[in-house]
């Protein structure tokens, strides 16, 4: 078992540094990342995907590379031009949005950018993270469908599902679901309610790549593939369910090594045109000067070796 930290580039989930656990089995690595906010059952599907990673290993693929978005975050024009411009070749972009203590004004600048830099071609998608309420979505949407010049969808506007219903009525806009899904006690709960055109899956806390495979057939729309920022050995899984699905319209969210400052391997997992190798992915290995680089100090560790444990009790 090692503990990593790693900082990230931009605040994300107010965290300014990505920590985590890398696990060694006999299948290979897994990584164990969830997020201080989530409880040790909650944390009990993180923990299954790690397993499923190094126990069982990830499953074929049907494709050779991933299409990816590059991630904004919330932040001014410039810098979102430039994160777009250095993506390595990405034609989506992620743009974050609803972000407390900014303005309309300030999220349709940052939408211009995007799509100048991105070009007439490239496709913008917005993530509110569940930040507004039905009202604010709806004409938030609308206005920045217009400052973006065509969104190819939007991420869970509004936090319930119902809610999500309503906000997908009322725009022509596609909606994508991500909280509704990853952390709802029932994921076909969105499906029911027709409240998204699309939804969002990601690994670790939806318990591995298989579990994936099977919810991603229950709901029966197209998927989005999303990483946790995790590191390169996380990403890897998110590929490989990205690349086993038998469908996949749309660019995943898997470019995300590019908002850690390091990574726990030499290869670590970023865009060549627009797009992630799958051989690359499945190629992921830690590597021992990157592992000591970014091991994280006794304090972390012994909050993370807790963790574990406390995780492994609910599992068992
Ligand atoms: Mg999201």
């Amino acid at each position: 078992m090692h503990v990593y930290a790693i900082g990230l580039r931009t605040r994300f989930r107010r965290i300014t540094v990505r920590e985590g656990v890398l696990v060694r089995g006999d299948a290979g690595w897994g990584e164990f990342s969830p997020f201080w906010d989530y409880d040790a059952a909650e944390s009990a599907a993180w923990w299954r995907a790690a397993r499923e990673a190094a126990d069982l290993g990830l499953p074929a693929p049907v494709r050779d590379r991933v299409p990816v978005n590059v991630t904004v975050p919330a932040v001014g024009p410039d810098a979102a031009r430039r994160i777009v411009l250095a993506s390595g070749g990405c034609t989506t972009a992620k743009v974050k949005v609803a972000e407390p203590g900014q303005g309309a004004a300030e999220e349709a600048d940052r939408l211009a950018a995007v799509r100048e830099a991105l070009g007439p071609s490239g496709a913008i998608r917005i993530d509110a993270n569940a930040g507004w309420d039905v009202d604010t979505a709806v004409e938030r949407v609308r206005a920045l469908d217009r400052a973006a010049r065509g969104l190819e969808y939007v991420e869970q506007p509004v936090a319930s599902v119902d809610d999500l219903a309503r906000v997908r009525r009322a725009v022509s806009v596609p909606v994508a679901a991500d909280e509704s899904i990853r952390r709802a006690e029932d994921p076909m709960a969105v499906v029911r309610a027709g409240a998204a055109d699309v939804v969002v899956l990601k690994v670790q806390p939806l318990g591995g790549v298989r579990a994936c495979l099977d919810l991603a057939e229950q709901v029966g729309l197209p998927v989005v593939v999303s990483s946790a920022i995790e590191s390169s050995v996380g990403l890897a899984a998110g590929v490989a369910l990205a690349a086993a699905l038998p469908e996949l319209p749309y660019a995943c969210g898997l470019a995300t090594a590019q908002l850690l400052t390091g990574d726990v391997t030499a290869a670590p997992l970023l865009p060549v045109d627009g797009a992630l190798s799958v051989a690359a992915a499945r190629a992921v290995a830690p590597d021992p000067e990157r592992l000591a680089a970014t091991a994280a100090d006794p304090a972390t560790v012994a909050r993370w070796t807790e963790r574990v444990a406390a995780v492994r009790a609910v599992a068992a």
